[in-house]
């Protein structure tokens, strides 16, 4: 091999405490579209190795880096590891020697099944001991077979400090992969229990993640699919795509975009059209339009925090929570795809380890976006519901209110010492009232009524608006005297104090039936009480108006009373 100046040498001893170092000056490097042998390379144009010539964005050129290891240690052996920052580089070539030796060659490729790595990592590594008192010549050839996103970004480290720290990437690794497993599980649970598409499509978006990220750690082929060299590198952008494709379906449910803001729905279906076609095309065996594609299609979800903010201004309470997600872990992806597919930044990878972080977190704060999305509409559900049971002018239960009041009443077991009771209220002659007053004066009359009944009632009371004029208390109580003394009371409160509405002092009377329900104790037909008050009231109309009347039995058919 040529030779290699002092200059360019790193004394691995200076490794120290730390154990490991990213190979940088005096380290040296070169770019080249051609291939070379080492004996073919230009040694005086290679180049200082700084950090901002890290990132060399997305290429399939090779890239040499030089560098001599020397151990000044004249007992000692040095073991180390030399391994690459990203898991998907393709090839790393490593040609090396000791002690001027002649040029020995090692090609780690991830275009070969995981069994065959010299080192079980998740990255390409190459084990190797410097002699004491003696050096190693190094020189690395990192290439991609087909263009990708290079980092020159190449550990050094020591043998027993490669080791105790991968062990400690488990532990942390773990605990990512676990707490998105867990969510996975939850999701999938509610998508079972809810029978809701949102919550699927949020477990495939986690699925889809934890696949991306398995990927970028190299776990994936490491433990998935170690043979499967298809799927550790084309796959990459595959997956990427299924991130975003699901992510963005995930957002068309969960912020309702269809009916929100119909417009951009359109455009994200056309966006996932896009990146389903991307897919098919991977597959078809297109390679570079389909990369560019992915990468685009990642950085797209740093716009999702726009959409939140859309659907909120339009009243989403629940897509905050959404938005915040989207703020993070979108502009974690955006800046680690320029990062990566740039060399715009000498930041190697490490955007992505925070992006990577940030996933974690969004997938959180989308479960509580769920979670708040669930609350809001249980509260609509019953704010609808409340509605569908009240009349609107008084405020007082309607009929399909007071069915409800009869069911729970007849679900309840009665005592002998308490009897159901209705009370049927009807005004009287106000059709005259409406006439000369006014739709309004009838109206405010009405409400006085609703009113008047709260008060003079108990709480327990069901107070209902039966129909135009008509109302219904129903009620349990120990006798009918009781129940007769309450009717009696609104009657008399009703045309005691008349209705004051635009200069109008309009007075005002009430009639009233008392029915009562046959049995003790058993079910009682609710038909029945109704036809029976209804009798009551019939006969104190008739016995001219009001009043009060309580009819003990069943009544005989009206017909012909008229
Ligand atoms: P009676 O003493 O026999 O009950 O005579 P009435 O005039 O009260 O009975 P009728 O059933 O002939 O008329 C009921 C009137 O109630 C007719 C309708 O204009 C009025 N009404 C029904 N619903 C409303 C309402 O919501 N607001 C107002 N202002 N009037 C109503
Ligand atoms: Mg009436
Ligand atoms: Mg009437």
């Amino acid at each position: 091999m040529a030779s290699t100046s002092t200059e360019q040498t790193i004394e691995i001893g200076e490794l120290g405490e730390l154990g490991s170092m990213t190979l940088r000056e005096p380290a040296t490097f070169w770019v080249t579209n051609r291939a070379y042998e080492p004996s073919e390379l230009p040694l005086n144009q290679f180049r200082p190795l700084t950090s901002d010539q890290i990132n060399r964005g997305i290429t399939q050129d090779a890239h040499w880096v030089r560098v001599r290891l020397s151990n000044a240690d004249a007992e000692q052996a040095q073991h180390w590891v030399l391994h690459h920052e990203t898991s998907y580089l393709d090839e790393m070539a490593v040609y090396f020697s000791d002690n001027g030796a002649p040029l020995e060659k090692v090609l780690l490729s991830d275009r070969q099944p995981f069994a065959e790595r010299l080192l079980n990592y998740r990255t390409l590594a190459f084990p190797h001991t410097t002699p004491a008192d003696g050096y190693t010549d190094l020189l690395l050839r990192l290439q991609y077979t087909k263009p990708d996103a290079m980092s020159l970004n190449v550990f050094l480290s020591r043998a027993d400090h490669f080791h105790s720290q991968s062990r400690g990437e488990y532990l942390i690794y773990g605990g990512y992969y676990g707490l998105l497993a867990a969510l996975i599980i939850i999701a999938g649970t509610f998508s079972l229990i809810m029978r809701q598409g949102v919550y699927l499509w949020y477990a495939a978006f986690l699925l889809a993640s934890i696949l991306m990220w398995a990927l970028l750690n190299g776990f994936a082929f490491q433990y998935l699919w170690p043979n499967s060299v298809f799927w550790h590198n084309e796959g990459f952008h595959i997956i990427f795509l299924a991130v975003a494709i699901t992510a963005l379906q995930f957002s068309r449910l969960f912020l309702q975009t269809r009916y929100c803001c119909p417009r951009i729905d359109k455009v994200i279906l056309a966006a996932q059209g896009i990146m389903v076609a991307g897919i098919v095309l991977r597959f078809a065996g297109f390679y570079t339009p389909v990369l560019y594609l992915s990468f685009a299609s990642l950085a797209l979800l740093a716009l999702l925090p726009i959409l939140g903010a859309i659907a909120y201004r339009n009243g989403m309470r629940y897509s905050r929570w959404y938005t915040v997600a989207w703020s993070l872990y979108g502009l974690g992806l955006l800046i680690s795809v320029f990062s990566a597919g740039t060399s715009l930044f000498a930041w190697g990878m490490a955007p992505l380890a925070y992006a990577q972080a940030f996933s974690a977190l969004e997938a959180v704060f989308l479960l509580v976006a769920l979670g708040e999305r669930l609350i809001d509409w249980d509260r609509d559900r019953l704010q609808a519901l409340k509605i569908a049971n009240q009349d609107p002018l008084t405020g007082l239960g309607n009929r399909r209110a007071l069915n409800e009041a009869f069911d729970r009443v007849n679900a309840i077991p009665r005592s002998s010492e308490r009897s159901v009771f209705l009370i049927m209220i009807d005004l009287d002659n106000f059709k005259a009232i409406n006439d000369h007053y006014g739709h309004d004066a009838g109206d405010r009359i009405l409400t006085r009524l609703g009113n008047l009944l709260l008060q003079l009632s108990r709480p327990q009371d069901i107070c209902i608006r039966y129909g135009g004029e008509e109302f219904v208390i129903l009620l349990e109580a120990p006798g009918p005297e009781q129940v007769r003394l309450m009717a009696e009371r609104i009657r008399k409160e009703f045309s005691d104090t008349p209705t004051d509405y635009e200069g109008n002092h309009i007075e005002h009377t009430l009639t009233a039936g008392i029915g009562m329900a046959p049995s003790v104790g058993r079910r009682f037909d609710p038909d029945a009480l109704i036809r029976q008050a209804d009798a009551a009231l019939y006969q104190a109309k008739n016995a001219g108006r009001n009043r009060v009347v309580f009819q003990m039995s069943e009544p005989e058919p009206p017909e012909g009373q008229d």
